[in-house]
């Protein structure tokens, strides 16, 4: 952890966004180094999760945290070759937000539970079954990896509206 940094988020329009990333092959000290620089740039950001490509690094990896609450201590999850193994029918309809898209909202439709499976950087097979939040993340974080923007999920423009400014 000690050469943590972060990197720069690629912003929409370019064009590695919409790029199909590769599977990791071997966890490797190029990928653990990868893994604490994403985990260090989304909490910076401040989001809950990243995409690989979204650092310019065109590999099937996403890091995330969806603990909401201010206090909570950070729950980091690295998942390498992500999959969706099943979904439920019923489906959520919210806002959502993208790293690489500073100035919009989204309301998007996602499933509302999903069941997935990822390798962890101890190289182990582990099974997820998510809901609500953390499925919405699941979802639009893996969709980065084949290239899909949340954007390209979005029905109607009057879904889209601008990122509310604090400051
Ligand atoms: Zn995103």
């Amino acid at each position: 952890m000690e050469h943590m940094t972060t990197r720069p988020i690629l912003i929409h329009p370019d064009p590695r966004l919409k790029t199909v990333a590769d599977p990791v092959r071997e966890i490797d000290d190029d990928i653990r180094r990868l893994a604490d620089d994403m985990l260090q740039t989304m909490y910076e950001a401040p989001g809950i999760g990243l995409a690989a490509p979204q650092v310019a690094e065109m590999c099937r990896m996403l890091v995330m945290d969806c603990v909401k609450e201010d206090d909570a201590a950070p729950r980091p999850m690295v998942l390498i070759n992500p999959r969706i193994t099943g979904h439920s029918d019923e489906v959520q309809f919210g806002p959502e937000g993208c790293l690489s898209f500073p100035e919009i909202f989204a309301n998007v439709e996602r499933w509302y539970e999903v069941d997935a499976e990822y390798m962890n950087l101890e190289g182990h097979m582990v099974q997820v079954h998510a809901r609500g939040l953390l499925a919405r993340a699941i979802q639009h974080e893996l969709d980065h990896l084949d290239g899909v923007l949340f954007l390209d999920r979005v029905a109607s423009h009057r879904d889209v509206y601008p990122r509310k400014r604090y400051r």
